[in-house]
């Protein structure tokens, strides 16, 4: 196959997988999709390079090989670009910065003086920074676990930069002067439009499940996620509570199980509005959250009712917990339109002990110890009683 042929493949490959990233465009979430849009323009621009090098003989050099390695080089610093939007840096159009000097340089080695390999050199020199700078933007560990995809990507990327590192060496060693891309015999230069075509076609597929992977992970959140406080939900936490109360049965690691209840919410909403109520909600969410890192977690339970899992060992540990939890937020109201609203929780807490059957029992223990803390005039601590339950 010469290089016209593979040239020619290269195009219908790259348009195809731009088509079919434009056909899902809207299918993609509104937050990758500019990143996406830059890939599709960034593939069709490598499809335009791609025909214009094809054709490179029958127009003058001077114009289709500055034109060919701008579409090129436009359409890397876009992937580039297409990273950077994806993981959410800013833009800037610095990226784009070098394209023109590179051009210039391709432009004069074409018409004025003739010259493949000082074409290549230029045309390499704002590659392989682009290729290498995208492989940057997708390292470390992404929010979503978005890793495999991202890995693929990354190293995508830096295959296509070693190959023109390899091609530019190549040439320097042995330079391909006075020839089009055409009639090279330089292995490197006939491996081109296959290495030209690795980033539209392979990269585009690890694109593509980087962005799916990015989809599911949204609605894992989501569905784990109390919308309201950014907490776990019930369904998140009855899941880690399940899996403490297993672990503590198994291992005699110590599990506290707190339900917490905000005192006279009811009043805050009558009072004040169902927004304030909202904001009220939140800020004890948070008020919570902070006493709750490590191995400590609480979710909202729903309404205006929340469970904290503490890791403990005994209960005047459990009962200490408790208690940071009520004065957080106590001792710290509300302010909000120029009022202060005094806010406080009642706390109700089952240590585990071996007559617990499972996490629910331990829930209802605490459960309990809730009404008995609201009877007690609320704005307290109260430890249920050792002896299970009898059940319902
Ligand atoms: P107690 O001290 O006995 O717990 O009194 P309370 O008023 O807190 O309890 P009650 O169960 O009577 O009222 C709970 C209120 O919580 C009623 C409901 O409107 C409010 N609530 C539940 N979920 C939300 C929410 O998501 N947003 C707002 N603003 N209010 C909520
Ligand atoms: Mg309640
Ligand atoms: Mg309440």
């Amino acid at each position: 196959m010469d290089t016209r042929t593979g040239l020619v493949i290269a195009t219908l490959m790259t348009l195809l997988n731009g088509g079919v990233l434009g056909l899902m465009h809207k299918s993609l979430s509104a937050d990758v999709q500019p990143s996406a849009a830059d890939w599709r323009i960034g593939t069709l621009l490598f499809a335009s390079g791609s025909i214009l090098l094809a054709v490179q003989d029958m127009m003058p050099l001077g114009l289709v090989l500055p034109l060919a390695n701008g579409c090129f080089m436009l359409g890397v610093m876009l992937y580039w670009r297409a990273t950077r939007r994806f993981v959410g840096l800013p833009d800037t159009p610095w990226l784009f910065a070098p394209i023109p000097f590179a051009v210039f340089g391709i432009y004069w080695f074409a018409e004025q003086v003739p010259d493949q390999a000082a074409r290549v050199y230029f045309a390499t020199a704002v590659w392989v920074p682009g290729l290498f700078a995208a492989a940057w933007t997708l390292r470390g560990s992404p929010p979503h676990q978005e890793l495999r995809s991202r890995r693929v990507l990354a190293a995508t990327f830096v295959i296509v930069g070693i190959f023109m590192l390899v091609r530019v060496i190549s040439l320097m060693l042995q330079p391909d002067r006075y020839v089009t891309m055409l009639e090279s015999r330089n292995v490197f230069n006939l491996l081109a439009p296959l290495i030209v075509t690795v980033l539209p076609v392979i990269g585009t597929t690890a694109f593509l499940v980087m962005c799916s992977e990015r989809i599911r992970n949204q609605w894992q959140h989501a569905a784990a996620t109390d919308y309201l406080t950014g907490l776990p939900n019930r369904r998140t936490i009855t899941g880690s509570g399940e899996a403490c109360f297993n672990q503590a049965r198994r291992s005699g690691s110590g599990l506290a199980v707190a339900v917490i209840d905000i005192d006279h919410f009811k009043q805050v909403n009558d009072r004040l509005g169902h927004d304030a109520g909202d904001v009220a909600l939140r800020y004890v969410a948070t008020a919570l959250a902070s006493q709750c890192r490590g191995p400590h977690m609480v979710g909202r339970q729903g309404g205006e009712e929340f469970v904290a899992l503490l890791v403990v060992t005994n209960a005047a540990q459990a009962h200490a917990a408790a208690e940071r939890l009520r004065l957080a937020v106590a001792s710290s109201p509300l302010q909000l339109n120029g009022q202060t609203i005094p806010l406080t929780i009642s706390v109700g807490v089952a240590v585990y002990q071996a007559d617990d059957t499972s996490y629910d029992t331990l829930l209802r223990r605490a459960d309990h110890a809730v009404y008995a803390a609201k009877a007690g005039g609320r704005n307290q601590v109260v430890m249920a009683p050792d002896a299970p339950l009898p059940s319902p």
